[in-house]
């Protein structure tokens, strides 16, 4: 037995956006994530507390950012 072979293409392609859920942690503070913020370094979640606290330093170089404030469950 040769184990299965798994073809990996290297970039994963998500069919739909990533959505933040009530297990997604502020990486601050442990509170629920409200906000991803994409960076080329990776993802960083934040609060809403947090994500303004960074939003100044960080929004010039995210590539991407992701409130989701109103999409996150309670
Ligand atoms: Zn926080």
């Amino acid at each position: 037995m040769c184990g299965v072979v798994v073809t990996v293409t290297g970039t994963v392609t998500p069919t739909a956006p990533t959505t933040l859920t009530n297990a997604d942690r502020c990486d601050r503070c442990g509170a629920q994530a409200r906000v991803r913020v994409v960076l080329t370094t990776g993802d960083l979640l934040f609060c809403a507390h947090h994500a303004k606290a960074y939003e100044d330093k960080l929004r010039d170089t995210a590539v991407e950012w992701v409130d989701e404030t109103d999409l996150v469950q309670p």
